[in-house]
Order: structure tokens, then sequence, then C-alpha cells
């Protein structure tokens, strides 16, 4: 059995025979994600000349999967917390654990948020996967006391809608 340690959410979690690699800051997302492509049959490289901020993806070994998240430093530490704990959160996600987001939401913050409830339908979409992931940067940002302003502009349009989310869940008492 195996653990994962979410540094920037504090969070650790079980993930069975599986593994997670936090691959840290690299130069080029796409670049990094074309160099797990040659190690793992089920991903395809980019050939476009794009770029991203942050990524998570699984890897599928013989019976393990692999989860690697990695990033770019964005020279602004709200913004690497941000996207750090975006991609955390897709990982918690992904190995079914994000109930302990959801205490961490409750007991520290006050934010009664079932993330069940942000699967329209039952059914998943990407989109749903974003504001997800979204939630636990809101979260890590909040945790820090950082003004969330800082951020304006420099954000996906679902950060806007994760924050709406989160306050609407205030428990108010
Ligand atoms: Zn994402």
């Amino acid at each position: 059995m195996f653990i994962a340690n979410l540094k920037i959410l504090d969070i650790k979690i079980p993930i069975g025979i599986n593994a997670y690699h936090d691959d840290g800051y690299i130069n080029s997302v796409v670049e990094h994600f074309n160099k797990l492509s040659k190690k793992y049959s089920n991903l395809q490289p980019y050939d476009k000349e794009i770029e991203f901020n942050g990524m998570s993806v699984e890897g599928r070994g013989k019976i393990r999967k692999h989860f690697h998240i990695f990033y770019r430093d964005q020279v602004s530490e709200p913004l690497n917390l941000r996207t750090r704990a975006h991609e955390e959160t897709h990982a918690l996600d992904f190995f079914g654990w994000l109930n302990r987001l959801e205490n961490k939401l409750l007991t520290e913050q006050g934010i009664n948020i079932n993330f069940d409830g942000l699967r329209e339908d039952l059914q998943d979409s990407y989109i749903d996967q974003q504001v997800r992931a979204e939630i636990g940067a809101i979260y890590t940002l909040k945790s820090r006391n950082i003004d969330l302003k800082e951020l304006k502009g420099k954000v996906p349009e679902y950060f806007d809608y994760a924050l709406d989310f989160y306050e609407k869940h205030k428990v108010n008492n």
C-alpha cells in the first residue's frame, strides 16, 4: 500500500499499488508531457505549439496506474499555489479521496461542499472536473490568506464559477 503526499493541500492519501509522481517545476508542460508519452502507451504526444501552466496525467503501466502532476514556475506565489493545488486536487479526484478536501473545507473554513453535487445529472464532464480542481485551489489560497483579487484576469473562467460555488456553501451560524 502506497501513500501519496499532496504537499500544497497538506493531505496524505492511500493509493493502493498505484503511484503518484509530483514531477515539480518543469520548463515546458508540453515537452514534459511528450516525454511521458514515450513511457506510457496510453498517452499520445502533442504536435502543436501550445503551452500550459500545469497538467496532471494518468500513465498506465502494466498493472499500476501512474498519476503525474507537473507545472511551470509562473513567478508569482499566488499563481503557483493555485496551479499546484489545482493539479493536486485532480489527483485527489483521480484516487477517489475528495472527501478529505470536503472535511478540511468544513472544519477549517466553514464551507460545506459535497463534490458529488458538482456532477451534473451525475454525469462527469471536463468542466466539472476543472471546477472541482479549482475549489482545491481556492481552499489553498484562502488557507494562506491570499487575496483572490491578486489572481484576477490571470486564471481561467471556471475559477469564478468555483468561487461562486464556494461562497454559496458557507455554513451560517
Ligand atoms: Zn485542470
